[in-house]
């Protein structure tokens, strides 16, 4: 990722949003949607998210080397992720699709789409890319060079992964599909390249595994194991899934988190959750590690975004978050 967005574009939808009722239609009915999820009776406490099994799945995905389209070590980790998934005992299925990239390359994408419970017609959607950017072009050396991209990508999957591996043991009552959406990375810095980001998101927010798939929100997790990480209220989350950016912020501070997750707003960016509002109308929220109101980590897009930056506690902080999150969405029978 990605450009940031005109900061004044956001502020005039900013204001419209906020004028005009009419606009808030969706957002009321997907409100009113998440608060009948709500648990009737006390729930059993939630698992515990395990940093280390977290960390486990990061630095697998780096191991195969940088995971970048149409390569052998894409295609090996792209089988992992597959692996992994059905060995917890969800339903997962692989969406291509042809894209073509800003340079004019041509790939067949491959988006790893997994469901837990897709009976339950009450969803919530966790999202990562797993691809890795063809080059540190942000670095001051080797920037038409690969870098392994720990953070980048791996960093989200792990964390979304362990998810998966929880919740296979706990088996709450809550429908979880997961999205590890390709091509997110292979977009162009420079003004006029927005849209060239994010290509895997944009073919399944227009393509979605089931026609006509809805879920109550999204989560998207996005560079979220570096240490000593913040995560601000990106501006797009904050304007189009403010109930889900209040849930997710309160929960971590509940838990003590909220060094990671600090109350303070942060410009819109592009990334995923802009296509999967746009296109497929989910709220969507975006954790980014972000110094708000518009700074990347200085590791982002560069040689020093390795494993070496990845740190337990961050996985931990985010993990057990988003777990917890997704666990107070089952419906408790009396
Ligand atoms: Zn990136």
């Amino acid at each position: 990722m990605r450009s940031f967005r005109l900061f004044f574009v956001y502020c005039l939808l900013a204001t419209a949003y906020w004028l005009l009722p009419s606009c808030s239609n969706n957002e009321k009915t997907s409100q009113s949607e998440t608060e009948n999820l709500k648990p009737e009776v006390a729930l059993p406490p939630a698992p515990k998210f395990n940093e280390d099994s977290a960390y486990s799945f990061v630095k697998a995905q780096v191991d195969f080397g940088p995971r970048i389209p149409g390569t052998a070590p894409h295609a090996k980790c792209a089988d992992y992720l597959t692996s992994k998934l059905r060995s917890y005992g969800w339903e997962v299925q692989v969406q291509s699709g042809p894209v073509t990239t800003y340079d004019g390359k041509k790939f067949n994408l491959k988006n790893i789409i997994a469901s837990y419970k897709p009976e339950n017609t009450d969803r919530v959607l966790l999202m990562s890319h797993w691809d890795t950017r063809p080059f540190a072009d942000s670095d001051t050396v080797g920037k038409d060079k690969p870098f392994d991209s720990a953070d980048d990508g791996p960093s989200g999957v792990g964390v979304i992964l362990e998810i998966a591996r929880a919740l296979s043991i706990s088996k709450p009552d809550v429908g979880v599909d997961i999205l590890f959406d390709d091509l997110e990375d292979y977009g162009k810095e420079n003004d006029g390249g927005e849209n060239t980001w994010g290509l895997g998101a944009q073919y399944w927010g227009r393509n979605p595994h089931k026609p006509g798939y809805k879920a109550a929100y999204g989560i998207l997790l996005d560079m979220v194991g570096a240490k000593g990480a913040t995560f601000p209220r990106e501006g797009g989350s904050t304007q189009y899934a403010p109930y889900v950016v209040k849930k997710i912020w309160n929960k971590a501070a509940h838990l003590g988190y909220s060094n990671y997750f600090v109350f303070d707003d942060a410009g819109s960016i592009t990334d995923d959750h802009v296509y999967i509002i746009q296109y497929a109308n989910i709220p969507c929220v975006d954790i980014v590690n972000m110094i708000p109101p518009n700074t990347f980590g200085s590791y982002h897009h560069t040689h020093r975004d390795n494993m070496s930056i990845i740190d337990k506690n961050t996985l931990k902080a985010v993990g057990q978050t988003i777990l917890e999150v997704v666990w107070e969405e089952q419906k408790v029978k009396m």
